[in-house]
């Protein structure tokens, strides 16, 4: 399988995507969040020096995060990975681009709209025992109105404060992902997946585009 570079505004299910990818073809999950933490936690000269950028509220230079992709890479003896959330500018990719060899990986995109988006948020509830659901998603909602599929307890929607602030999240989103998108698409890498489909063929359609043949 090829290696995954997975773009995706918020709320557009690359979580859900992942985790079949990591369950069918043993893909490991790389997100520059989890590697930053545990490097930290380490201990490490390294994880020291970047506890300090953290601390001080100030940005990991992109030449660390490369440095980190790298010796990550070089422990996953063969296995494909999924990169997330890196990169998300088009410096980053450049960068990026110089350690993975061309024909090794695609681009995911997960292309939703602003409207389907903001619906999805809405549609959210979730249960005291943690399951979560969205009952504006065929997929994902529980079988009996408002109960919880798992304990039968009554489901909670979160609070509705959070849709402009997601609104904004999702603006600056699209728009800091312009030129990375021109960049893959120059490339050739880039392919986009409609998430209005349903999950099975959204699955299908990214295990075609990395199927190695
Ligand atoms: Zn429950």
């Amino acid at each position: 399988m090829k290696n995954i570079i997975f773009i995706a505004p918020p709320a557009a299910g690359k979580g859900t995507q992942s985790n079949l990818l990591k369950e069918k073809y043993g893909y490991v999950h790389i997100s520059t969040g989890d590697m930053l933490r545990e490097v930290i936690a380490s201990g490490s000269t390294l994880g020291m020096e970047v506890k300090n950028i953290i601390d001080k509220g100030e940005l990991v230079s992109d030449e660390l995060i490369i440095n980190l992709i790298k010796d990550k890479l070089a422990t996953l003896d063969g296995k494909p990975f999924i990169l997330d959330g890196f990169p998300r500018t088009l410096n980053q990719a450049v960068a990026l681009n110089k350690i993975l060899k061309d024909d090794s990986y695609e681009v995911i995109y997960l292309d939703i709209t602003e409207e389907e988006a903001v619906k999805r948020i809405e549609g959210r509830v979730s249960c005291s025992c943690g399951k979560t659901y969205n009952l504006n998603d065929e997929g994902l909602k529980p079988k009996v109105n408002d109960i919880c599929d798992v304990c039968g307890n009554k489901l909670v929607k979160r609070d509705d404060d959070n849709v402009e602030a997601f609104k904004v999240r999702f603006e600056i989103f699209l728009s800091n992902i312009e030129p990375l998108i021109n960049f893959y698409k120059s490339k050739n890498k880039f392919n986009v997946i409609d998430v209005n489909k349903d999950l099975n063929e959204k699955f299908k359609e990214i295990s075609r585009i990395v199927a190695n043949d």
